[in-house]
């Protein structure tokens, strides 16, 4: 059966079921902050989880493990498009306070939840500020900034894999969360402050980022940090600093970002990624491994059997 007919045929059996939104060709330019690269052909969004566990019925039985997308401040998508459904968990944005614990939806933005719990007296999600997220992204990337990562505050998550919902707490490292399934909200553990001190701190750390980063659509920074030295000490000392492929800059503020700069593809960001990792093992010996996420088609997308 070809793609087409094949999502077409997935779209019509999505399409009876109540509380779930479909959108065809939906553009890398919205879907990214990048705003470059090529349209999931299928986005999936369920506005409770009775649709959502129905439509990973649905997509199971094809075999289809479709992929999810937050804010899109962390991933690339491949410019030949995606056939592969992607989930949106945007509608799942409640969140809630039980004394010093604030449980978020994971499509509740960082900056909504720093501010939530900022006006409910309670701190240590300052290092949210400026840091484009959704709940789901920020614990499956243990997002982090000014020396505290996701994984210092969070206690629980909630979860859907193959029908049942459970509570965990992923594993972390370095830029990553394990968990298997769908990450449904999380709960941080947070202290207690006054709103004005933690105001004090979000300022503090929102000037800290204008004076350092892009303000040019960037999906944050490129590489992560090699046995804790920072990937940009690296790439300062190669001058590849302000080159540009295409619509695609290493960014002369701030070279572990590649900003867009005009109509940049997927292409010829990875492009300048392959250049920067080839002439920093060359001229350092050292491996930079990518910090982004490149949504693609892929075998892996598939159920096992
Ligand atoms: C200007 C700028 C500054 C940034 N600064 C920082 C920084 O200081 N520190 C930092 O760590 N990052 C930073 N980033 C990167 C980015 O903001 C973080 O990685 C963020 O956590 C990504 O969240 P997202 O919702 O956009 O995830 P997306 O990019 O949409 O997704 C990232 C990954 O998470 C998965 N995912 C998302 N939601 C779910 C879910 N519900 N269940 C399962 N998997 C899910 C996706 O499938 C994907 O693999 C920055 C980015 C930008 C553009």
């Amino acid at each position: 059966m070809s793609e087409n007919i094949r999502l077409k045929k997935i779209e019509q059996e999505l399409s009876h079921i109540e509380g779930l939104e479909l959108s065809r060709n939906v553009s890398a330019k919205i879907l990214t902050t990048f705003k470059g690269g090529g349209d999931v052909q299928l986005m999936i969004s369920p506005k409770n989880l009775t649709a959502l566990t129905l439509a990973m019925r649905v997509l199971k039985a094809e075999n289809i493990s479709p992929l999810i997308i937050g804010k899109g401040a962390n991933t690339i998508i491949d410019d030949r498009g995606i056939s592969t459904p992607v989930l949106s968990l945007a509608a799942f944005s409640e969140i809630r306070k039980i004394g010093n614990l604030v449980v978020a939806g994971s499509g509740c933005s960082g900056v909504e939840l720093m501010r939530f719990s900022k006006n409910n007296g309670l701190t240590g999600l300052e290092f949210l500020a400026g840091i484009p997220a959704t709940v789901g992204g920020l614990v499956f990337m243990n997002a982090g900034a000014f020396g505290t990562e996701i994984n210092d505050k969070v206690v629980e998550c909630e979860v859907l894999n193959h029908d049942l919902v459970s509570k965990i707490k992923p594993e972390f490292s370095y830029r990553k969360g394990v968990f298997e399934g769908i990450l449904l909200s999380a709960t941080f553990n947070l202290d207690f402050s006054t709103p004005e001190e933690i105001e004090r701190e979000i300022e503090r750390n929102i000037a800290m980022r204008r004076k350092k980063q892009p303000t040019e659509p960037s999906c944050g920074s490129v590489f992560k940090a090699v046995d804790g030295v920072p990937a940009a000490v690296f790439i300062e000392e190669t001058g590849l600093k302000g080159l540009r492929i295409g619509g695609a800059e290493i960014s002369k503020k701030h070279c572990n970002f590649i900003v867009n700069v005009g109509n940049a593809t997927a292409s010829d960001f990875l492009k300048l990624v392959e250049l920067i990792q080839t002439t920093v093992h060359y001229e350092f010996g050292a491996k930079l491994e990518p910090e982004f996420v490149v949504l693609k088609d892929d075998e892996k997308n598939l159920y096992e059997l």
